[in-house]
């Protein structure tokens, strides 16, 4: 028997119309070169208008991909709308890959057109005769000192929509499942991968970030996405705001410690996301600001050291709230938000909650698997497996099926490369990524984990482990430890540190200083490179592990 329900299909337009017919009087705050500029809804929305009359003025195909290089503005939020409401497919670029992987992603996805902020044209420009099919460039001037090539193919953004009459009715995307928008991964091994959302997901996924447990988020938010619109959907903060009502706050290119702390504290912000890096850069300026409409602080893209949540409950009063996902699950995958079996502990074991990625938000599968055997394992904190992931808004392949086979199972789950181990109420701790794991006499070491406990030294900046080769034992830990400015410290005093907080056989056999843990291109710690560069180390390991 089947249900009977109206089958109306999960797509952007909903997102749209009702954020227009409803939120018309809250407002988009952009920061730019020139100052703050703050637009309605509903003005926000005739732009969107007319951008999708522009779209066919342009000749962007019935579902060609409209590639973005911008950084967080009304402006791209328009994008991230007329695209996918008119069928076509929004392709955030993004702006911190190596020219390389930028030209072999444009190519790759076919972009039609890049809608390019002026601030962003010297990175873009010198690539463009290796783009092959993108017809037009379409500058946005965001206010920067920047001069605009004279050639053909360049329009001006506003020129455009001034010229474009708005559309008229209502949007439609009758079929779910059709795409909406599409990220590629940074490819830290192989070729990036296109990772292709369709309307259905970015709604669900949407959803998920109003749900109580998850962003929460309402109509009397006012949220500030520092995390990148070109890099996993600004962790769908975008949409959910929308969907919800709320204010936003969009930083422009000023990505500062300083400008993020006055916009915050200017605008009364009440949710607010971005990794760990932008965190740490932020936290010595914290201390005397008035940030009390803050309600929520999010962060993910890399492990939040216990000790920098931790410093933000002390200086401002609330934690850091853990999230973790990748590109290829939209990105909400986890949330380490207070659940009611902790309201006993002590605020200690609280923070060692917190420096767990979470628990799967609904609709979001996880399960454990041992490498070698292939088995799920139990969730009892001991066991350590791959972490795979199945749901709705959760990649099935890549686009063209290209380069990842073997990143799905053959039941169907995403295999996402993180190891882990998780609690009885699913709440996940990532030890490792598998390519990073320490294998040590047979056993695993965890780099994440090791890092996190270097970290939590009052005097350490920032800390890497990777595994160093031991003819005894195979593989032993390196510790390469980055010094906070002013600070000196010894190898010893890190090793001194550790005893107490892990596995004997853990301890590193050694420990580097460096001026800084080198970066991919999306700002993750690069261990390629310190293997590389650590790459002749042998050492005899300790007696017994
Ligand atoms: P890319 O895939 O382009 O490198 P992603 O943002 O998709 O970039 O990266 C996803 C990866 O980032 C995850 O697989 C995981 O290794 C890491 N990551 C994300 N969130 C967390 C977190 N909270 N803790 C630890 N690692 C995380």
């Amino acid at each position: 028997m089947l249900g009977l329900m109206q089958d109306r299909p999960l797509a952007l337009p909903h997102v749209f119309h009702r954020a227009e017919q409803y939120f018309g009087h809250k407002t988009i705050v952009t920061a730019e070169a020139g100052g703050e500029t703050s637009t309605t809804i509903a003005e926000w929305a005739v732009r969107v208008r007319r951008l999708a009359t522009a779209l066919d003025t342009l000749g962007v195909n019935a579902d060609g991909r409209v590639g973005t290089f911008c950084w967080n503005t009304g402006r791209h939020l328009e994008l991230y709308m007329a695209a996918p409401c008119t069928g076509r497919v929004l392709h955030t670029l993004n702006i911190r890959l190596f020219p390389e992987q930028l030209v072999y992603i444009a190519n790759h996805a076919e972009d039609e057109v890049v809608f390019v902020d002026r601030s962003l044209l010297p990175l873009l420009w010198p690539l463009v005769d290796k783009l092959d099919t993108v017809r037009a460039y379409i500058v946005i001037d965001d206010g920067a000192d920047v001069a605009v090539p004279d050639d053909p193919r360049v329009h001006d953004y506003e020129e455009l929509l001034a010229a474009a009459s708005p559309f008229e009715g209502q949007f439609v995307v009758e079929d779910e499942n059709t795409a909406a928008a599409m990220c590629y991964t940074s490819g830290t091994t192989g070729n990036p991968k296109g990772v292709v959302y369709s309307h259905r997901s970015a709604v669900l996924h949407s959803l998920i970030t109003l749900t109580a447990d998850a962003f929460s988020l309402a109509e009397r938010d006012v949220v500030l996405p520092v995390v990148p619109m070109f890099h996993a959907n600004a962790w769908g903060l975008p949409y959910g705001c929308l969907l919800a009502g709320a204010d936003l706050v969009l930083p422009g290119p000023n990505m500062t410690p300083q400008a993020i702390v006055g916009l915050l504290e200017k605008h009364n912000v009440t949710v607010t996301g971005g990794v760990p890096t932008i965190w740490m850069g932020m936290l010595p300026l914290a201390d005397g600001r008035d940030l009390s409409a803050l309600r929520l602080i999010l962060c993910g893209g890399s492990a939040v050291p216990r000790s920098l949540s931790e410093s933000y409950r002390t200086t401002i009063g609330i934690p850091i709230t853990q999230a973790w996902g990748m590109t290829e699950t939209s990105p909400i995958a986890t949330m380490s938000t207070a659940r009611s079996q902790h309201a006993a502990l002590t605020e200690d074991q609280r923070a060692d909650v917190r420096a767990r990625q979470g628990q799967p938000v609904p609709f979001v599968d996880i399960r454990l698997v041992d490498p070698e055997s292939g088995e799920s394992q139990p969730w009892d904190d001991a066991a350590t497996g791959e972490i795979q992931a199945a749901g709705p808004w959760i990649a099935k392949e890549y686009y063209r099926g290209e380069g990842g086979g073997a990143q799905f199972t053959e039941d169907g789950w995403l295999r996402t490369g993180d190891v882990g181990t998780g609690d009885r109420y699913g709440f996940v701790r990532l030890v490792d990524r598998t390519k990073d794991l320490i294998k040590s006499g047979g056993e695993w070491i965890g780099s994440v984990e090791l890092e996190n406990e270097i970290m939590a030294h009052p005097k350490v900046a920032e800390a890497a482990v990777i595994a160093i080769p031991s003819e005894k034992w195979v593989e032993r830990p390196l510790a390469c430890v980055v010094v906070k400015p002013g600070e000196t410290l010894t190898g010893e005093e890190v090793i001194e540190f550790l005893t107490p907080r892990v596995a004997k056989w853990w301890l590193p056999d050694a420990v580097e200083f460096i001026d800084e843990v080198p970066k991919t291109s999306v700002g993750k710690f690069s261990k390629k490179t310190l293997r590389e560069k650590f790459g002749g180390y042998q050492v005899a390991g300790p007696e017994r592990t």
